[in-house]
């Protein structure tokens, strides 16, 4: 399977996650040493992570960075081995005693449940008993097609509220609002863009806790809302008070503008609301309404009827996860400098939490990849381990899950 000749005293590595910080790994690494053996896994059996199945579709930009990522495993000699699951098809320790240096690179995948985020008790927040409640990792995955998600389990009425006011809440507004033939000719399933569509969305309320000037939304993203047809854009909220010199005017002119440059008898409203904290979602069965308190601690209340409520307030590791970071700390453990244990990396969401583009990413893996060649170099990092050949054995087990392998 290798391209690429293990060269001796190059040392053999495995990265785990084969999103941006662990492709940007290897690339670095790949520079540093050109005759190591690098092997890139994924649970999916298609690589990029984020860059595939978080990032909208309409924004064919940013995916292209694919493009100099696909050179990695094309020309490069970096294997992809994809549908291996670390801490499932094969254990990290396994993956430890097989090659030098394992660096994990896995993201964190979960949405942030409502209370945690947005301020309110998680009790009064319990909405899992109600249909009609969707994260915005899980709706942006569906609309990418993400093999975990399927477009039955997902139900958007003619209301929707969106609490957050990031990035991923405005990817959704815009996605939400874009016409069912426009999301098939970006490659949206047509299933999905029935779901999408299926109210049809006349009324999306975007509710956040921030004044406008500390929203954490881009200014280009609210722009780009403009474009979105037959819509009456609102605001609420937009004079709360910010400290001096905290946040960014820019942020407000650029609601100001959408709002005053959308047309008043539009079909279809989206209103954002600012200074709002979620207090419980209402209903029987499925959502009936969402009740937010003002987060001035003044008391005052909003409720909102609405047929589905999406969060977008952040993401976190999943309880599920196959791999734990804490669970693999060791005494040495530098997180900073991204070194978990003797021989084993964090890079990207996984290490510095989930914030931060793919550029981030970029500048986060040349840190990590900094660590690495500085462990080797001081020769605190022994090297001679077989790598992919001491692990392909059990990883092509047929009774096993069969890996990609390119
Ligand atoms: C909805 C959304 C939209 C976004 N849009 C933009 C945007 O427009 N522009 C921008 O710059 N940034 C955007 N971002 C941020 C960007 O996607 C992240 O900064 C980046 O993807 C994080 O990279 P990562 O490599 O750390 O994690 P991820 O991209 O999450 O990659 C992790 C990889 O690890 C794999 N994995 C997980 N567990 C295991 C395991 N046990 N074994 C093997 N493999 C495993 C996963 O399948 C995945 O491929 C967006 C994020 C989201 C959530």
């Amino acid at each position: 399977m290798s391209p690429v000749d293990p060269s001796p005293g190059s040392p053999t590595i495995a990265i785990v996650g084969s999103g941006p910080s662990g492709c940007y790994t290897a690339q670095f690494l790949r520079k540093k040493w050109h005759g190591a053996e690098i092997v890139v896994f994924d649970r999916l059996s298609t690589p990029y992570g984020l860059v595939r199945y978080g990032v909208a579709p309409d924004h064919l930009g940013t995916k292209a960075v694919t493009k100099q990522f696909d050179r990695l495993f094309e020309r490069d000699g970096v294997q992809f081995a994809g549908s291996v699951e670390v801490g499932r098809d094969i254990t990290l320790e396994a993956l430890r005693e097989a090659f030098d240096i394992v660096v994990l690179a896995t993201g964190l995948s979960a949405d942030r449940p409502l209370g945690e985020g947005a301020g309110a008790a998680p009790s009064a927040l319990a909405t899992t008993a109600l249909t009609g409640v969707y994260g915005a990792g899980t709706l942006t995955r569906l609309i990418n097609g993400h093999p975990d998600e399927t477009a039955d389990a997902v139900a958007l009425g003619s209301r929707v509220t969106i609490v957050g006011h990031g990035n991923v809440a405005i990817d959704l507004v815009r996605l939400l609002l874009t016409p069912r033939a426009d999301l098939l000719a970006l490659g949206v399933a047509p299933e999905v863009a029935d779901v999408l569509g299926a109210g049809p969305v006349t009324s999306i309320e975007v509710v956040g806790r921030s004044a406008v000037e500390v929203a954490k939304f881009d200014v280009a993203m609210v722009r780009e809302l403009a474009k979105s047809p037959d819509v009456r854009f609102e605001a609420e909220g937009l004079d709360l008070p910010v400290s001096e010199g905290i946040g960014d005017p820019a942020r407000r002119s650029a609601v100001d503008e959408l709002v005053a440059g959308s047309p008043a008898d539009a079909g279809r409203t989206v209103r954002f609301r600012f200074g709002w904290t979620p207090d419980h979602v209402t209903g029987e069965g499925s959502v009936g309404g969402i009740v937010f308190t003002s987060a001035d601690g003044q008391g005052r209340t909003l409720s909102l009827e609405t047929d589905s409520v999406c969060t977008a307030i952040g993401f976190t590791e999943a309880s599920t996860a196959a791999v734990r970071r804490a669970e693999h700390e060791g005494p040495g453990a530098d997180i900073e400098r991204g070194l978990l244990d003797d021989g084993l990396f964090v890079v990207g969401w996984l290490r510095r939490g989930p914030q931060g583009t793919i550029p981030a990413n970029r500048a986060d893996s040349k840190m990590v990849a900094d660590t690495i060649v500085g462990e080797v170099d001081d020769e605190r990092l022994p090297l001679g381990k077989p790598g992919w050949s001491a692990v392909e054995a059990a990883l092509l087990d047929p009774s096993a899950s069969v890996p990609t392998l390119i």
